[in-house]
């Protein structure tokens, strides 16, 4: 049990990595809270996990007012808040510069950067509180270091990540308050669709083929390896490691 008697928090919990990083964490001791705009679907995950360990919350991490109440009612249910994983966010399909949509670029920053702005501004005066230190681990992705073109906005919004986490690191680390980004490549969930384009079936498994050819060691990621990446940023194993972009991409960005 590498994190128990710990509280999380992990947003987009409900599916693809960030199910996979709650049940992990869950397995290894800790409670968690289930935050995702999905209810249904993160109270499944969480109602698979048991209710002694997990709880649902429906959030839109965009907006403020859920971000403060997500936070209110992790204490309210465990009485602390040890980690807060920001992984909830949308990606879109590839397409031209000059045919994306400005509302799709707004959207894009709203959801995947504001989000973690405002989950960072909301958390850090609980762990300050708490006195003892505290972990915030967000979900970046290659797209920030070796991004592939058609996914300019995208590419930006994970790209604002990168000195996000880093000033957070350099800010907090007095506090003891440990900030990380995980930097997955293409990976097996429901988000890779988006990622595969708009074509027919056949097209798309191109596409994965291709994306799998980009990785020197032959795969897409799986939502174990960056439970496993998780998991070690959360736990004191990793007491000595801030501002970290830890590339969980199979030698991709190399
Ligand atoms: P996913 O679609 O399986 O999961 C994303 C989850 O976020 C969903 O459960 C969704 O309901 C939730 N969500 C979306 N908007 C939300 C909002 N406003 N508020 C709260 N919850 C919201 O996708 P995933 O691949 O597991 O994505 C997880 C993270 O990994 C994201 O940050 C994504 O950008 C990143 N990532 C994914 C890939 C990939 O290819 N799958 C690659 C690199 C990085």
């Amino acid at each position: 049990m590498r994190i128990k008697n710990k509280v999380a928090i992990v947003t987009g919990g409900a599916s693809g990595f960030g199910e996979g990083i709650a049940r992990r964490f869950a397995a290894e001791g800790a409670e968690v809270v289930i935050a995702d705009i999905n209810y249904d679907a993160a109270y499944k995950v969480a109602d698979e996990i048991g209710n002694q360990q997990a709880i649902p919350f429906q959030v839109d991490v965009s907006e403020p007012e859920d971000t403060k109440k997500m936070m209110d009612f992790t204490i309210s249910k465990f009485g602390q808040l040890d980690i807060l994983v920001q992984n909830a966010a949308i990606g879109m399909s590839p397409q031209p510069l000059e045919e994306t949509p400005l509302e799709l670029f707004d959207k894009l920053f709203k959801i995947n950067v504001r989000s973690v702005y405002l989950g960072s501004y909301y958390s850090v005066p609980i762990f300050k509180k708490q006195g003892r230190g505290g972990v915030i681990i967000n979900t970046i992705s290659t797209a920030a270091i070796r991004p592939r073109p058609g996914l300019t906005a995208y590419n930006a919004s994970k790209g604002a990540l990168i000195p996000m986490t880093k000033a957070l690191a350099l800010e907090l680390a007095d506090d003891k308050i440990r900030v990380n980004g995980l930097c997955p490549v293409a990976g097996e969930t429901a988000m890779l669709n988006d990622f595969l384009g708009k074509g027919n079936e056949e097209e798309k498994k191109e596409i994965h083929k291709k994306f799998i050819a980009t990785v020197p060691l032959g795969r897409l990621a799986q939502p174990r390896d960056m439970a496993n990446a998780a998991l070690y940023l959360a736990s004191d194993e990793a007491d000595f490691i801030t501002g970290v972009m830890f590339e969980i991409d199979g030698g991709r960005s190399i």
